[in-house]
């Protein structure tokens, strides 16, 4: 694992530890800095990542209290508190 996948995997746990202590603000900057070192890096973000983070403000999702989760058609469809959803096939998870 280089350098910089370690530091997202770090930026992951501060942005879901932040986001469970509340601290929503905190959490969305992690998550921040985080999509910022793969760009830099070329890197694609681990699909844990991907699915907790929002891609339009790029808040920690946190299903039932920043985010909603159902299935429809065979997709999981999350939205965020901010509107934006996502949806990602059921089976992949
Ligand atoms: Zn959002």
């Amino acid at each position: 694992m280089s350098v910089a996948e370690e530091r997202i995997e770090r930026l992951h746990t501060l942005a879901r530890a932040a986001a469970t202590a509340g601290e929503a603000e905190r959490a969305r900057n992690y998550v921040r800095l985080a999509r910022r070192i793969a760009e830099r890096n070329r890197l694609s973000l681990p699909r844990t990542f991907k699915r907790f983070t929002c891609d339009s403000c790029d808040s920690y999702l946190r299903p039932g209290t920043n985010a909603r989760v159902r299935l429809r058609d065979g997709h999981v469809v999350v939205t965020c508190d901010c509107g934006h959803q996502a949806r990602y096939p059921y089976d992949e998870s």
